[in-house]
């Protein structure tokens, strides 16, 4: 049982797909076959990367792939600027193309995090690909390289992305409103 809240659909299961197989087409034009290491950012991108990686297949890119877990500490829906490493990536990157993959570019701390840490790891390249792009509450200096869609400044659940660890099942994007002024949060 789903606790208690409004779901307003944002983007259906029917347009995720249309703009995730336009995102493959973007990397595939835009990378590299050769040396290409797909991170994805758990854990709200684990729908979206999964997605993203089958897609490459046809592109006839086969990256290897890894993930990290990164939390951003704070309380509410604001985070404290503290990104931290929960579990780090395995697979060597030195001189590789690295394309990072997270689910929604907030006030871009985690990423800008992330992109850093790649190129100290001794990535080649370091790209960026997102489902969602929050503009308004940008904070670090990034953009992505790869964005499926802007949204306005509102809490999203669904596709992978979370609420207290629920929602994440949801085959579709959806605002969630909150029934009681309270915390939100999700990684
Ligand atoms: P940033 O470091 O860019 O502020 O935070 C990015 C992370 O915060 C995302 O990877 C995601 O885990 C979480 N986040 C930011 N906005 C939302 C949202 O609207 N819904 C959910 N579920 N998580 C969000
Ligand atoms: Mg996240």
């Amino acid at each position: 049982m789903h606790p208690h809240h409004i779901l307003r659909v944002l983007f259906t299961a029917d347009d995720i797909a249309g703009r995730v197989d336009a995102l493959v087409g973007e990397i595939g034009r835009t990378c590299a076959a050769g040396s290409l290491v797909l991170v994805g950012i758990l854990r709200g991108s684990f729908i979206f990367f999964a997605d993203l990686v089958r897609g490459l297949f046809y592109h006839h890119l086969h990256p290897r792939i890894d993930f990290t877990l990164l939390q951003s500490y704070g309380s509410g829906t604001e985070s404290s600027g503290t990104v931290e490493i929960e579990r780090d990536i395995s697979v060597d990157v030195r001189g590789t193309e690295v394309v990072l993959v997270d689910d929604i570019l907030d006030t871009g701390r985690t990423l800008h995090f992330a992109v850093e840490l790649m190129y100290a790891k001794g990535a080649r390249s370091v790209k960026s690909c997102v489902l969602l792009d929050k503009p308004s509450r940008r904070v670090a200096p990034i953009s992505a390289d790869f964005v499926g869609f802007t949204v306005e400044d509102v809490f999203v659940v669904g596709y992978g992305l979370d609420y207290d660890s629920y929602y994440r099942e949801l085959p579709y994007i959806a605002e969630l409103t909150f029934t009681h002024p309270g915390a939100a949060g999700g990684q």
